[in-house]
């Protein structure tokens, strides 16, 4: 049994907490509360980190790990500009794909995760287009969801992967990771693919993301079958004979009428969402997922936030890839969030969204995210030699995390930073 010490504690399902107090146990958190209540008479070993916050592993609850070595691949002479408007980017990224061998993805994938661990990222809601990959996932400490990708509009091409990826999900875990299924996004799948894919997931339970209402090049296809997807990404990836049909509705009420709004399909984006839309996630009990950098970098605007407030969804956090952004780190993303939306949700909100929103989404629900009796071990400490007032902590941590010394990871009550370091 060991006892950890730290002069903040932020347990998210509780109020801080001054002169914090942590007791593990095989794993588990035995009990929270103030150092002059847990420490004396404690019989076991005793870890006191001094002026530093204690609190739960961040979940980065979207992301494409795989791609991780994106700015690497393009740091080469022909490759220096990536464009930043949505289908010129899409473009890049499928050409840029075509290019790469199987050891450049896996040497990718297994920096990704090592970045997230380095940041204080605790489990992952991770996306892989290579199931060839999937024994990368073996080794690693983070907890989560792998999900594996679905796209095409060919009926041969995507019941083809649909039946592999039956197989590959009766396999169980990858590492600490549930394997799950992402229907890439509405615009990348035939109404027919993911109407299908939708009702097989349901039947069986399969843990789901999807993309959607990401951009207006996507709104406008699903509303009048029409605009740059079809004009320029369809002939690019061997599509330039399909034609979608117009909903003559929003993508989020697309994704519903085809089965996708299930409160086992995290959604990620949602940048494009009317106030009804909002209210329609709501009633379904779906998660949203916010990727607030890689919006910013796409162009492609900023997620109504006070409209999901309003409507009572749940909202998550997550970078997306660093093939739109500049780091896998939570803390940075927080900081973006706080910049974003901070005049709409409080630092606790975006903190919550960061912890406790995200394990539950990716199925976490009472073991990671929140510092509980019971739960899982899992916490990290930041080092706050200039540390703010308790009032002010949630704020101070959601503007300047990313700048703090990580000093600790633990997951399943394991340390895993040193050896990362
Ligand atoms: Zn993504």
């Amino acid at each position: 049994m060991t006892l950890y010490l730290a002069r903040y504690l932020l347990p998210i399902s509780a109020p801080p907490i001054e002169d914090g107090a942590l007791v593990v146990y095989n794993g588990r958190i035995a009990a929270v509360g103030r150092r002059p209540e847990l420490l004396p008479g404690f019989a076991g070993e005793v870890v006191d980190f001094g002026d530093a916050v204690l609190l739960p592993a961040l979940v980065n609850a979207h992301t494409h790990l795989e791609l991780s070595h994106f700015p690497r691949w393009t740091a080469t002479a022909d490759r220096s500009s990536v464009p930043t408007s949505f289908v010129d980017w899409l473009l890049y990224l499928i050409d840029l794909k075509r290019g790469l061998t199987e050891d450049d993805l896996a040497a990718s994938l297994q920096d990704g995760l090592r970045q997230c661990l380095r940041s204080g990222t605790g489990a992952i809601g991770d996306i892989l287009s290579s199931p060839c990959l999937s024994a990368g996932y073996a080794a690693s400490p983070l907890f989560g969801r792998l999900y594996f990708e679905l796209l095409g509009v060919e009926q041969v091409a995507w019941q083809g992967a649909l039946s592999r990826l039956e197989a590959q999900l009766m396999q169980g875990k990858f590492g600490h990771l549930q394997p799950g299924v992402a229907p890439h996004a509405p615009y990348s799948l035939s109404s027919e693919a993911i109407e299908a894919i939708f009702a097989i997931a349901y039947r069986k339970s399969w843990p789901l993301t999807t993309h959607v209402a990401e951009s207006l090049q996507e709104s406008e296809l699903i509303e009048q079958g029409t605009g740059e997807f079809l004009k320029r990404l369809y002939p690019a990836v061997g599509w330039a004979d399909y034609r979608p049909a117009a909903f003559n509705c929003s993508p989020m009420s697309c994704l519903n009428q085809q089965g996708g709004l299930q409160p086992n399909n995290l959604l990620v984006h949602g940048v494009q969402v009317s106030k009804l839309d909002c209210r329609l996630l709501a009633d379904h009990s779906v998660t949203m997922c916010l990727c607030p950098r890689s919006n910013e970098r796409l162009g492609v605007g900023r997620a109504p936030v006070a409209d999901y407030r309003a409507a009572g969804v749940k909202l998550a956090l997550g970078t997306d890839s660093l093939a739109t952004n500049d780091s896998l780190s939570m803390w940075d993303e927080l900081a973006a969030a706080q910049r974003c939306y901070g005049d709409q949700l409080s630092s606790g909100e975006l903190l919550t969204m960061a912890t406790r929103n995200g394990a539950e989404a990716l199925g976490l629900k009472g073991e990671m995210g929140t510092l509980s009796s019971g739960a899982g071990a899992h916490f990290q400490v930041l080092s706050l030699a200039d540390a703010p007032d308790l009032e002010q902590l949630e704020e101070y941590l959601c503007c300047h995390g990313n700048s703090r010394p990580l000093i600790a990871l633990y997951l399943a009550g394991v340390e895993r930073l040193q050896s990362l370091l």
